[in-house]
């Protein structure tokens, strides 16, 4: 991070076109980040000359205004900024209820100032996007890439949902919040921010099969900053500077990459979707779910292992029965979802048609996909890593019941209509082995 209290972008223009492969117009990254110890004097000043007669809403949570909240607050009263706050309860949920109070609470007000991580960003970001007016960011944890993309995860009627939202205008960064960020926000930031090395490839994937529309760039982005926190994870543990700080660089490129890509596939794939499952089964089985990140390590486990067992599939043991298997899990839904079953159901029918493809695409491109899943690294790798931040990695650890995991790593593909390895796996007829594998490497 550098010392000069400018506000940068974290990729140009110039090196977006340099690093496109696909050809394609991408959209220019807007979000400024400002990262210096004055950062949220700077911001209180930014907002009294920007917003001299008008009022803003400023949002955190019990813990977040704890972190920051306070003290951004204090410095916009000094500045004679007009401005409510609305701290929310500790630990909030996205949901559309929540985010419709917010949006109502917003009303006359000209900017929005979210102070906080995950939750408090997409509610922050998702009614700014809404009234159509600015939204400032104000991060307290390396534990997510939400801070710069422009999308928010909602839960809508009881499902996970990605809906579309402008990226902050501006990001205000004090190093010092970052790093003395609770521990487990830091590990599951270190989780979210591996999810590329099996999303890309289920972005890969999906573009071979269908739409050709993979670009390398976001990849790529989100590499450069990868050395800081990878090569040293014991530093996510020790609060080490350069590592902590260096993961939260990482989780902001992941989510320019998202932007740049015009969608959330180069972030997340099938490990997010293991992450969705545990959140959405919470209003079926009552159990709180994790945090984000922590879910989509066992997640990212998953899809590796699926990944190596897909790379030994010959092309003549391919099942050629996707009717048959997609009607099996479709069968399901009703069981495992209860109310929700509808919104799951309409979620998996939205990719029925590419899924029944997949008897003639997977034996045509088998040979190209096999080279390309063969290029992943070893669940092993993975498992190490995270444990070298200090997690134990179990699930029983992540709280993850074993028959809960069996159940979301079998079907978590239905709840969401994009093609992802746990589709692959499904139609290889290797989920439920590849399932068992990482049970075993998880205990
Ligand atoms: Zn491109
Ligand atoms: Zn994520």
């Amino acid at each position: 991070m550098n010392d000069n209290p400018e506000k940068r972008l974290i990729v140009d223009q110039e090196k977006c076109r340099s690093l496109c492969t696909c050809g394609n117009d991408h959209p220019a990254p807007t979000a400024m980040v400002l990262t210096h110890q004055d950062a949220y004097s700077l911001l209180a000043k930014d907002c009294a000359k920007a917003y001299p007669h008008e009022s803003v809403l400023l949002l955190d949570d019990e813990n977040t205004h704890q972190a920051a909240g306070a003290k951004v607050a204090e410095l916009l009263e000094k500045s004679a900024v007009a401005f409510e706050r609305v701290t929310l309860p500790a630990d909030p949920v996205a949901t559309d209820e929540l985010s419709e109070e917010i949006h109502a609470t917003s009303a006359g007000h000209s900017l929005i100032i979210a102070v906080g991580a995950g939750t408090i960003n997409d509610l922050g970001k998702y009614v700014a996007d809404q009234r159509q007016i600015p939204y400032w960011s104000v991060p307290t944890a390396p534990s997510m890439n939400g801070y710069t993309s422009s999308i928010v995860a909602i839960k809508v009627k009881g499902v996970k949902r990605t809906l579309p939202s402008r990226p902050p205008q501006f990001i205000y960064v004090d190093p010092q919040v970052i790093q003395d960020s609770p521990l487990n926000l830091r590990q599951a930031g270190f989780c979210d921010v591996l999810a590329k090395s099996v999303s890309d490839f289920d972005w890969q994937t999906e573009s071979l099969l269908f739409n050709g529309g993979y670009c390398h760039l976001p990849s790529a982005i989100t590499h450069e900053p990868e050395a800081k926190y990878i090569d040293h994870p014991e530093g996510i543990t020790q609060g080490d500077l350069h590592a902590v700080t260096g993961l939260f660089e990482g989780l902001l490129f992941s989510g320019v990459a998202m932007s740049l890509a015009g969608s959330s596939a180069p972030a997340s794939g099938g490990e997010h979707l293991i992450s969705h499952f545990f959140d959405m089964r919470e209003a079926i089985t009552g159990k709180k779910p994790n945090l984000h990140g922590l879910q989509v390590g066992a997640g990212i486990v998953l899809s590796a292992v699926c990944y190596r067992k897909l790379a030994a599939v010959e092309i003549k043991d391919l099942k050629n029965r996707s009717r048959e298997i997609f009607e099996a899990d479709a069968g399901k839904i009703p069981a495992i979802w209860g109310h929700l079953a509808g919104e799951v159901g309409k979620q998996f029918a939205g990719k029925r048609d590419r899924l029944l493809q997949f008897d003639s695409l997977l034996p045509a491109n088998w040979t190209r996909l096999k080279a390309l899943f063969g290029g992943i690294r070893q669940p092993e790798y993975f498992v190490d890593l995270f444990r070298r931040t200090g997690l134990e990695m179990t699930l029983a650890s992540l709280g993850m019941a074993e028959g809960e995991f069996f159940l979301a790593a079998t079907t978590a593909r239905t709840i969401r209509d994009r093609i992802t390895v746990l589709d692959l796996a499904a139609n290889a007829g290797i989920l439920e082995e590849a399932a068992k594998e990482t049970i075993g490497m998880l205990s």
